[in-house]
């Protein structure tokens, strides 16, 4: 940790933050510069709170240089995390395309679906079973007899399926149809989710918090490594700003600010992330050129009669040709789609 003091901090504040630095267990590095004094606290103490630093008078800053996150940090791990999912991996060098409707809806829809996305070379099935609507009064999902169509879909299309969960009491039922699970970005911080989440040998796809910093993120996804599932992968799907153009602000420099952090594969959402039709395929687009390990996009045979989110749903047509766009970008930079 860094201390950076006021230029006029009087010699007794000095002496005051270096007092509480070693009562707190730090060893002291004292630098005087020219105008300021620097001061480097030694010692790895990284849930320390910095507020107890920057409180005091003549203090002007206080930088962490440890990541807070341990399990999910480059620091921790420096080669990427793979995540073996049917032939391929997650965080390889392989751009994987997870997609599909919103919400499972009917047999006919999401068999239809599946087939439009296997084609195009989607390789993993998207579709809610229950869904965090904002209204109560929305379609909540068909429950069990989603996942079941879901899985059903999956079998029949070689396609693995990802669906999400919100209630950690539901585990086991979600755990028997599904090879991977969405932690929704308004279940990011449940924090006794996070811990069912973490016993399991399956993977989770940790969708950004729309009020998360990329901290708070990777601190979800420390809770499931300390938990002990390895299979962990980021998923940013825009955030919460002023600006009210689209459903969210789409962070793509998040992307590469995960990849310098952490090990874990980062995907992009640029469907929930601008929640427009004609804003996805652009967006997509940029988020492959970033570097993401992987898009998940949603599909629908059908957008105007969709239950949810109909609006931001790419038609089969601009799927397919988003994809070979995809395919293309990867070629560009090293990568294969
Ligand atoms: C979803 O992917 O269906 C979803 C609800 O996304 P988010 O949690 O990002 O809003
Ligand atoms: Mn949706």
């Amino acid at each position: 940790m860094i201390v950076v003091l006021k230029k006029l901090a009087a010699d007794e504040q000095v002496d005051n933050v270096i007092k509480h630095l070693e009562d707190y267990g730090f060893a002291i590095h004292k630098s005087t510069g020219e105008e300021q004094i620097i001061i480097g606290a030694i010692g790895i103490q990284p849930d320390f709170d910095t507020r107890k630093i920057k409180i005091l008078d003549g203090v002007s800053a206080v930088y962490k240089v440890t990541e807070q996150s341990r399990l999910a940090s480059r620091e921790y791990k420096k080669e990427n995390t793979l995540i073996k999912i049917g032939n391929t991996s997650l965080g390889s060098n392989e751009i994987v395309t997870i997609a599909g409707p919103c919400a499972v809806e009917s047999e006919e829809q999401i068999m239809a679906i599946a087939k439009i996305v296997k084609d195009a070379g989607a390789k993993i099935l998207r579709g809610g079973a229950f869904k965090p609507r904002t209204s109560p009064y929305s379609f909540q999902g068909l429950g069990e007899e989603g996942l079941k169509l879901l899985k059903q879909a999956g079998d029949e299309f070689e396609l693995a399926v990802i669906t999400e969960i919100m209630d950690p009491g539901r585990v086991e039922l979600i755990y028997k149809y599904t090879d991977i699970f969405q932690l929704g970005s308004r279940n990011m911080q449940n924090f006794p989710l996070l811990r069912e989440l973490g016993r399991v040998d399956k993977p989770v796809m940790i969708k950004r918090g729309m009020a998360a910093t990329i901290d708070d993120w990777l601190m979800a996804a420390e809770y499931i490594l300390a938990s002990g599932n390895e299979k962990v992968f980021l998923c940013e799907r825009g955030i919460r700003t002023f600006e009210t153009s689209t459903r969210n602000t789409f962070d793509l420099s998040a992307i590469p600010v995960i990849q310098q952090r952490s090990h874990l594969p980062v995907f992009a959402d640029p469907s929930h992330a601008t929640g427009i039709r004609d804003k996805v395929i652009p967006m997509a687009r940029a988020a492959v050129a970033a570097g993401a390990d992987g898009l998940m996009i949603e599909v629908h045979n059908n957008p105007a009669a969709a239950m949810s989110d109909g609006p931001q749903a790419l038609l089969p047509s601009q799927f397919n040709e988003l994809m070979d766009q995809v395919r293309k970008i990867a070629e560009v930079i090293g990568r294969k789609a």
